[in-house]
Order: structure tokens, then C-alpha cells, then sequence
């Protein structure tokens, strides 16, 4: 990879931003206050033409994306309404709900029948009725039929919820999910740590501490995973600063986080949502873009820093790739959760999509595997180069 060009520091206008940069360039860690500078400072361009400075220094044009497939087994949740900004879990008999049988999620699966499908993104509510045995067997069948795709399932909620009905601890149940097939673990449950906000949006959901101790156990045995924040709410800038920085923390001390990814809070079809008077208004496509830029230079101890179209649309992911956005959510088939909450994005990108969305951006795709290994570049042509 060629080493990138020195950064002009007269790109950023703000001051204050500006004395932020100078810390980035001379490759200094960022402190909090740095950050909250970054999450304040109206220059944008100023900050996304650091971000994609930084980004450029590790990952050159490249762009990855996965070719992967969402499967939510269960929306049953018994969290269902203290989880006020959820507009996906249903309560066991309320309209909607569901709770795949085997076969059922063999069906949604098929469709990895193609041979492209690298990964399955498997998460769900807490559902009493779906414990280890349920993802056990799920994982042992999945794997039996499709020993090529990689499982990439089960948040640490989920996690601790499973360790819970099964009166086992989070390190038995990350075993033995393991040893069904389980590969890594997806980033979300994470919400935004602090505990003020975690009272207001999600009371009963896990708590911030246990979150990591979940991370914590699985990157002890060796079970990579990655992390998230739902960002867009109640929550203020220094919420925000409090997580990245725990997350920052973690990845210090285990080095097992894969990759960062921002979420955007979708305010319809829940309870947050109306309280906000919010409904049809989702986050601004401004504090999208620098959600992003400032996880790629806060969080320093990270390679990989993801946007996810289907929430913030494939047009403005693209726009991410110039500010510090080094992978984009892959061709997922079939998303529930954010549609539920208002998307209005596609369910699924093909393949084309996503090659025209890099290339257009000026960047290079190339298909990674879960661990975010290069598996092929596609230069200008459809044909893929080793
Ligand atoms: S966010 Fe997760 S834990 Fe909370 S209600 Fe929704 S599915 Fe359940």
C-alpha cells in the first residue's frame, strides 16, 4: 500500500478542530475532550477529510463489504416494552409475533444455496423458549449444510439472556454455542453505555458492565466480536464520549473488537419515538457522516470502521467512504429489524450495487471474509483479481 500523502491542515476551517488535528497528524492519541470537539464542531469536511487521512493510512482505496445474510430467528422479547426505542420484538401472543421453527430458518438460509453467501448474521429478541438448544441446533444444522459460511451470531444481551434460562455462566454458554458452530459475535446490545441514558431507553436491558464482561469472556477464548452504539436519541455528546471511550478501553486491553459500527437511531414504530415526537424523522445525514469520522479517530485501536445502508441509505454510506469508512454492511438478503423501525432502504443489495457504490466513490471493492481477510479485489471489470 502506498504510504499516504502528508495531511494540509488548512482543509479544516474550525480552530478547535484544527488543534485536533495537529494531535492526528503527529499520530497523538485523542483525548475526551478531543472527541467532543469533534462530535461539536460544525466543519464537517474539516473532519471527514482527517477521518479519510487516517483511514487512507491503513487501507489505502480499498473498500471491503461481505456477502453476507440476516437471519432474526425469534422477535419474541420479554423486553418488549422497556426497550422504548425497539420497534422489532412483539410480546408472545401479540400480533406479529414469530419464533422460526428449524425448518423455517433452514428455508431463510437457503438462499446461501448459491455459493456466495459467506456469512450468516443471526440475532433475535430474548425469547423464554429459544436457549442453547434452540442456536445450538440451529448452528449445528446451518453448519452441517453450509460448512463454507461463517456464523456471526447472537449479541451479548442475547448471550447473557441464554446464560440466564440455562442458569449457566456467559463463559459455558460461549463454549458450548462454539462448539455448535458459532464463530463470532455481532456488536449490538451496546445502545449508548452510560447509565442515565440506558435508564431512559432500555431500563431492564443488560448493563453497560455486563455488556463488556461478555465481550471481555468471548475475546478470552479467542471469539472475536465487534461493537456498536445506537447513537441519534436522548443521549448527549459527552454519552457519547463516555462509550467510544469504554470501547476504546476494551480493545486496549483485548484486542478483540473486528470493527466499530455506528447505528442510527429509527424512531418509527416505537414508543421512543412518539414520546420524542419524532416519528418519519430519523437522525440528519450530518451527524451520520460524523458519527463515523469520529469512531475512525477516537478509536484509534480499531482497523475497521463499518457503515451500515441499511439504516443511514446506500447513498450516504457511499458518501462515508470519504470520511474514514473503510467497509460497508454487505448484501444482507432480508433485514427486519430497521425496516420495522422505519427504514425504507432495500431489503437486500446485489452484488453489482455494491461494486457501482465503491467505484463511484472512487475507492477499490473487494469481498472479505468475517475476520475482514481480502478474499478478491474487482478492478474495473466485473472479472476478480487475487
Ligand atoms: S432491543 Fe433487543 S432486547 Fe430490547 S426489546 Fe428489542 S429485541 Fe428485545
Amino acid at each position: 500500500m502506498e504510504p499516504s500523502a502528508a495531511f494540509d491542515l488548512s482543509r479544516v476551517s474550525d480552530a478547535a478542530l484544527c488543534r485536533v488535528g495537529e494531535k492526528v497528524v503527529d499520530g497523538k492519541r485523542l483525548d475526551d475532550d478531543d472527541a467532543a470537539v469533534m462530535f461539536r464542531s460544525p466543519d464537517l469536511l474539516g473532519l471527514g477529510a482527517l477521518a479519510s487521512h487516517v483511514n487512507a493510512r491503513r487501507h489505502g482505496d480499498i473498500v471491503t463489504f461481505a456477502a453476507n445474510q440476516h437471519i432474526n430467528p425469534t422477535n419474541v422479547c420479554y423486553l418488549r416494552k422497556t426497550c422504548v426505542f425497539c420497534s422489532f420484538a412483539r410480546l408472545p401472543k401479540e400480533e406479529g409475533a414469530y419464533r422460526y421453527t428449524m425448518e423455517q430458518v433452514l428455508d431463510e438460509a437457503s438462499a446461501a444455496g448459491n455459493g456466495l453467501t459467506r456469512e450468516f448474521h443471526i440475532v433475535g429478541g430474548l425469547d423464554m423458549h429459544a436457549g442453547l438448544d434452540y442456536y445450538s441446533v440451529m448452528f449445528r444444522e446451518l453448519k452441517a449444510r453450509y460448512p463454507q459460511v461463517h456464523i456471526k451470531a447472537l449479541t451479548a444481551v442475547e448471550i447473557a439472556h441464554i446464560a440466564r434460562i440455562e442458569k449457566m455462566s456467559i463463559e459455558e454458554v460461549l463454549i458450548a454455542l462454539r462448539e455448535a458452530g458459532l464463530d463470532t459475535l455481532p456488536g449490538g446490545g451496546a445502545e449508548v453505555f452510560g447509565r442515565g441514558v440506558r435508564m431512559e431507553i432500555a431500563d431492564k436491558k443488560l448493563a453497560a458492565e455486563d455488556w463488556i464482561e461478555v465481550h471481555r469472556t468471548a475475546h478470552r477464548l479467542g471469539i472475536r466480536s465487534n461493537c456498536t452504539m445506537l447513537y441519534g436519541h436522548v443521549e448527549t455528546i459527552e454519552d457519547r464520549v463516555e462509550h467510544l471511550g469504554i470501547l476504546r478501553a476494551l480493545q486496549d486491553e483485548t484486542g478483540g473488537f473486528l470493527a466499530y459500527i455506528p447505528l442510527a437511531y429509527h424512531p418509527d414504530n416505537n414508543q421512543l419515538g412518539i414520546e420524542l415526537g419524532r416519528e418519519g424523522s430519523a437522525t440528519t445525514g450530518f451527524d451520520d457522516l460524523r458519527n463515523l469520522a469520529v469512531g475512525r479517530l477516537f478509536l484509534d485501536n480499531f482497523e475497521h470502521i463499518k457503515t451500515h445502508w441499511i439504516m443511514v441509505t446506500p447513498f450516504l454510506s457511499q458518501v462515508s467512504l470519504s470520511f474514514g469508512v473503510n467497509d460497508l454492511e454487505g448484501t444482507v438478503v432480508r433485514e427486519k429489524i430497521y425496516h420495522e423501525a422505519g427504514a425504507t432502504t432495500a431489503q437486500g443489495l446485489a452484488l453489482d450495487d455494491i461494486l457501482k457504490l465503491i467505484r463511484d466513490a472512487g475507492k477499490i471493492p473487494a469481498e472479505r471474509d468475517s475476520f475482514y481477510n481480502i478474499l478478491r479485489t474487482f478492478d474495473g471489470s466485473h472479472a476478480a483479481a487475487a
